[in-house]
């Protein structure tokens, strides 16, 4: 598995100063995505033991309020054993931080889904939903179109629907 770009203090992706990790290959190809560079599951480099060491490192920081798994699609079939092991090694090393995950594919999408029903469960928030260039809003915090929504996770999972995050 391969990622494209780790940010060591993020303040875009997510609430507070953050860690952030782009996931390498999607194949949604969004018109206009906003990082067409993370679409090739062959680019960016090898996500080693030692980049998630170094990752998890860089996450213990006071100054970090939460880790984020952007793409590309960290939830691809491809991908998430690699988001998985991610999420699982951050909640338990850092519970009182919170994960962000950006997903093209939905909630009830990924609730379908044998492969995602452990990654679910560590999530605090997951912006969901393909970019859709029609429904672009610059206004929109956190998403780029109209379409995706910022969701609480474990709130959403207890209720058996869609909550959406309130600050
Ligand atoms: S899902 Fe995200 S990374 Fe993939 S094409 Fe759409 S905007 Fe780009």
């Amino acid at each position: 598995m391969r990622y494209n770009l780790i940010r060591k203090m993020d303040i875009a992706d997510g609430p507070g100063v953050r860690v952030s990790i782009f996931l390498q290959g999607c194949e949604f190809h969004c018109f206009n995505c906003f990082n067409p560079e993370t679409w090739d599951f062959d680019g960016g480099d090898e996500l080693t033991d030692e980049v998630i060491e170094r990752l998890m490192e860089l996450c213990s920081e006071e100054y970090i309020q939460g880790l984020s798994i952007l793409g590309g699609e960290p939830m691809h079939p491809k991908n998430i054993a690699a988001t998985t092991m991610i999420a699982k090694t951050f909640k338990n090393m850092y519970p009182e931080k919170n994960l962000w995950v950006w997903s093209g594919f939905t909630f009830e999408a990924l609730q379908k889904r044998k492969d995602a029903q452990e990654v679910l469960q560590y999530l605090d928030t997951l912006v969901d939903g393909q970019y859709k260039d029609e429904l672009h809003d610059f206004r929109l915090e956190w998403r780029g179109s109209s379409n995706q929504r910022v969701i609480n996770v474990p709130a959403s999972l207890k209720k058996g629907e869609i909550v959406l995050l309130t600050k």
